[in-house]
């Protein structure tokens, strides 16, 4: 058996910044971080992968080079959450008792929702990938590389996971690398998405919805892939059809859902499964002893690196007032971003908060496609995550916007 003052179940984004934030407040020792995997990834960077940007070993770092000196690491799963006893179990059997609990356990990807999915992200020729793993993001390269000509499909499913932005990224930047390359005559784009909308800001929606137009990249709503057979990509639609796309290559964003070790614990989730949280305060709606950052959050705001920034400083705030008796007061306002690259030298830089308002942080309009952006998010956003934010020091970028954008324009 294990005590400890804070116990921090994940080691990702959400769990690595919090560890740091607690570990300059609380004896180091008193906290423990409980993570499976031995290796950090900076998922952002996936996108960047498939797209031959960067290269894959730059998107990971030892586990134990990211989380915080001195603290307790156990290197194993939580498989069960006892949250009326503060306890929780690991896979390997031990016993974990804590005072305060943040569970920043993310998401996982449901392949087995699409029926032939597995088998055809394990085939090197199949055409089938997704930048939303570790070990599939490659073949999205080398997909887009080998690309002879035909129909290209990227798909969106029903419910959004992490960085819905991500998926449609991918495809502008296929089509442009096969611009590029003078193969895109050769090449029939199709957007297919169970939305029904192409972003889900408005603002945001409209300029990439011109690009799509002048790139002429066919976007269909309404369509929820549901079956990989011989013929091609099989999808629902809206009104139960069955509709079948062709594809010699297919780019697939799979339906995510929380971990089943959280899910299965009845008196932490929502119906749907996720940690069910207070979406100002972040602690938990039944045990004040409890926090979530992180995607698998049930707060309605985008599934982001950038939405943990500011979420971690607000659950920072919140905990140490729990710990002190005192009332929770600060607020997350439910910021996301998603830096959408839309080629090779541009993109948008949608940020946004509840409510679907969007909340820039610089003074011109980041619905256009500008150079600028493009630098920010192959170079300054990498730097900015593996240097500030899991080490707990990036608050997002509140104070920046109020120097250079005061009245939020
Ligand atoms: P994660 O970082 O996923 O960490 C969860 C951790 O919990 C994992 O390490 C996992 O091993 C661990 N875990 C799971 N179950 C258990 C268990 N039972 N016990 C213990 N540990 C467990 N965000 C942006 O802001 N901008 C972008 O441009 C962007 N692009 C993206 C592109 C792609 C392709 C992807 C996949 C994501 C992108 N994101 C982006 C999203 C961003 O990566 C996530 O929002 C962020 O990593 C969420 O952090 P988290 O801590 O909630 O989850």
């Amino acid at each position: 058996t294990h005590r400890c003052k804070l116990l921090v179940v994940g080691g990702g984004t959400g769990g690595c910044s919090i560890a740091a934030r607690f570990a300059r407040k609380l004896r180091p020792d008193d906290i423990i971080v409980v993570e499976p995997s031995k290796v950090h990834y900076y998922q952002p960077l996936f996108t960047l992968v498939g797209a031959g940007i960067k290269k894959f070993k730059e998107s990971h770092r030892p586990q134990c080079s990211v989380l915080p000196k001195n603290i307790r690491w156990i290197q194993d799963q939580v498989v069960e959450f006892d949250p009326c006893n503060c306890v929780v179990h690991t896979c390997a059997g031990d016993k974990i008792c804590y005072e305060y609990m943040v569970v920043a356990v993310g998401l996982e990807n449901d392949y087995d929702k699409i029926t032939g999915l597995k088998e055809a992200l394990d085939d090197p020729k199949s055409g089938v990938s997704t930048i939303y793993s570790p070990h599939y993001c490659e073949k999205t390269w080398n997909n887009i590389k080998c690309f002879r000509g035909g129909h290209a499909v990227f798909t969106f499913p029903t419910t959004s996971g992490k960085c819905s932005g991500a998926a449609q990224k991918i495809m502008y930047l296929a089509d442009d690398y096969w611009r590029r390359h003078k193969k895109r005559h050769l090449a029939n784009i199709t957007y297919a998405t169970a939305g029904k909308a192409i972003f889900g800001v408005e603002k945001y929606a409209t300029s990439l919805m011109r690009v799509a137009d002048n790139r002429r990249i066919a976007v269909n709503y309404c369509l929820d892939l549901v079956e990989l057979t011989k013929i091609g990509a099989v999808f629902v639609d809206d009104a139960g059809r069955t509709i079948t796309l062709p594809y010699n290559l297919l780019h697939v964003t799979p339906p995510m859902s929380p971990p089943a070790d959280l899910r299965r614990c009845t008196e932490l989730v929502t119906d749907a499964g996720y940690l069910h949280v207070d979406p100002r305060s972040l602690q938990h709606q039944r045990f004040g002893n409890v926090f979530g950052v992180g995607d698998c959050l049930s707060t309605p705001n985008s599934k982001t690196a950038a939405a943990v920034s500011q979420q971690t400083a607000v659950v920072e705030k919140n905990l140490i007032s729990v710990m002190q008796s005192k009332e929770p007061k600060a607020e997350y306002n439910g910021y996301g971003a998603c830096p959408l690259l839309t080629s090779y030298s541009k993109g948008i830089l949608a940020e946004f908060i509840y409510d679907k308002k969007p909340f820039e942080t610089f003074p011109f309009d980041q619905s256009k496609e500008r150079r600028l952006l493009y630098h920010i998010k192959t170079k300054v956003f990498p730097y900015i995550y593996w240097k500030r934010m899991i080490t707990g020091k990036w608050d997002g970028p509140g104070k920046i916007r109020k120097i250079i954008n005061p009245f939020g324009k």
